[in-house]
């Protein structure tokens, strides 16, 4: 229960005239009818001790957090693989909430199964009803896989799936349910992001394997990159994969939801969307030449990429997020030394434009201030992309914990001025609290901080997830050096904007 300052000094106060008994309800002095009867009216005292500190009465551990739920980042992932339904284990809430945060950023429908908690399995196990939620799902969906992920109250009582996976086939036959890739997702020990990255590294975990002799000697599957890209959009993937074809290169892309979230329209319904890593792809991982992970952050992370460098000596480029000019650059000449041969002309050309662009629009980015917000690996790409525009990040914030947030920033964009706050951990109440005396000229991230940057008027640059106030969150480009040039338009144009809404003459000419 997050509280707020009047309900914690209602609570600090003995002498409170109502009598409704619950400060958890309590809307203030103003609104209450109680406090209006005859009696003393306690003033509102100060908070004295440390909110900060995790000891303290007054210590809320988030408020409003910069993070979503980590199965929903796994049921995201789950959805970029042919033919496979997310099914979590918990309760049917769980469910709800991640199919509207999806639907409403990618504007698809998601279908995600639950295996519906009521009391009696919260207290004795929810075996029966997994068992039961996957006959049912296999008899109604008939999935290629299903991706099961334990939900928060699932992983408190300690419910092990690989046990009730166990169970289920020795009572039920090994084909009475569609095959099960199963994956730990306790939301109160991670981000979203981190419930993606499991859910990849456990399709490689359980999926992946060596081909047999016939594969082996493919040339085609031992070229094969396996490129694991992290919660990047639909036009994100959908770029990868033109890049990749472009440079001739064969690829796995692990997740590819591009077209099962933002497909075309349907002539019939599909209860699975059409689309996906196909599983026989995934399965012939383990003959990939080299596998490229996306993520600055996950150094020390078991990934996809770990899993297919230990088990089959496959080595793990990890790269940041290929966004802005540099990062872009690392990513294009990584494909270059792979492929031996010369990055496409195309993309020559674009990396030229951008520059070009940078130029025409210095003088409107330059010594602008910013506030980044979101997943930390995103925060890292977009700060880097920012720093060689010009504009001064003043706070970089993230409800990630990687450890490793400040020193990612620091090395993907060196010239981020000391006076940076970079904060991992950090809640949109944080944000909030810091932002007006950090003066930015705008905001950069999700939409959630849209009530932020009303609040300061300055304007929300919209990226990564959730968009959940605009059309297109899911064909927001962010890679590549398109993709930075469609974010550096983005941004000058905002600025300009407000530059004009201000202006005492108006003008229509630069
Ligand atoms: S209870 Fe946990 S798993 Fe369920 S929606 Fe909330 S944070 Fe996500």
């Amino acid at each position: 229960m997050l509280k707020t300052d009047i309900q914690e000094t209602w609570q600090e106060t003995t002498s409170c005239p109502a009598t409704c008994g619950s400060p958890a309800v309590c809307q203030g002095l103003d609104s209450c009818r109680a406090a209006s009867r005859p009696g003393p009216i306690v003033p509102v005292l100060p908070v004295e001790d440390d909110a900060e500190d995790p000891q303290s009465k007054h210590f809320t551990s988030t408020r409003n957090a910069c993070k979503l739920c980590t199965p929903l980042g796994a049921c995201l992932a789950f959805r970029g693989v042919e033919g496979c339904i997310p099914f979590l284990h918990g309760s049917q809430g769980c469910s709800t909430y991640i199919r509207r945060y999806l639907i409403s950023h990618f504007r698809e429908p998601i279908d995600i199964a639950s295996s519906n908690f009521h009391e009696e399995s919260a207290i004795f196990g929810g075996g029966r009803n997994f068992t039961q939620g996957a006959l049912n799902i296999t008899r109604q969906y008939q999935p290629q896989l299903i991706g099961a992920a334990t939900t928060c109250l699932a992983e408190t009582i300690g419910e092990d799936l690989g046990q009730l996976i166990q169970d289920l086939k020795e009572k039920h036959g090994e084909t009475a349910a569609a095959p099960i890739v199963h994956v730990s997702t306790a939301s109160y020990r991670g981000t979203h992001m981190d419930g993606f990255h499991s859910a990849v590294r456990e399709l490689v975990e359980q999926l992946a394997e060596k081909p047999d002799g016939e594969h082996r000697t493919s040339n085609e599957v031992n070229r094969r990159v396996a490129l694991f890209p992290g919660m990047v959009s639909a036009a994100d993937l959908r770029h990868l994969k033109e890049i990749f074809s472009d440079f001739n290169l064969p690829f796995t892309l692990l997740p590819d939801y591009s077209e099962t979230m933002d497909g075309a329209t349907w002539s019939e319904y599909e209860k699975l969307q059409s689309g996906g890593t196909p599983i026989v792809a995934i399965r012939a991982l383990g003959s990939a030449q080299t596998s490229i992970e996306f993520g600055r952050t996950l150094a020390d992370t078991e990934t996809g990429g770990t899993v297919l460098q230990n088990k089959y000596a496959i080595p793990r480029r990890l790269l940041g997020l290929p966004m802005g000019i540099r990062e872009s650059d690392i990513f294009f000449n990584a494909l270059a030394e792979i492929t031996g041969g010369e990055i496409p002309v195309k993309y020559q050309r674009e990396r030229g434009r951008l520059v070009d662009s940078l130029i025409d629009g210095h003088k409107y980015a330059f010594e602008k201030r910013a506030i980044v917000f979101g997943e930390e690996d995103l925060v890292v790409g977009l700060t880097a992309l920012l720093c060689e525009i010009g504009v001064a990040p003043a706070l970089c914030a993230s409800g990630g914990r990687s450890g490793k947030f400040e020193k990612c920033l620091r090395e993907a964009a060196p010239e981020l001025p000391e006076e940076t706050l970079a904060k991992e951990g950090f809640d949109f109440a944080e944000i909030a609290e810091a932002a007006p005396e950090l003066k930015p000229d705008f905001l950069i991230g999700s939409s959630k901080g849209y009530s932020i940057a009303r609040r300061l008027n300055v304007p929300l640059i919209r990226v990564g997830f959730p968009i959940h106030d605009r059309i297109g969150g899911q064909r927001v480009l962010h890679l590549g050096y398109r993709g930075a040039q469609e974010l550096y338009d983005r941004i000058v144009n905002a600025l300009l904007e407000v530059k004009q809404e201000t202006s005492t003459v108006g003008y229509t000419y630069l």
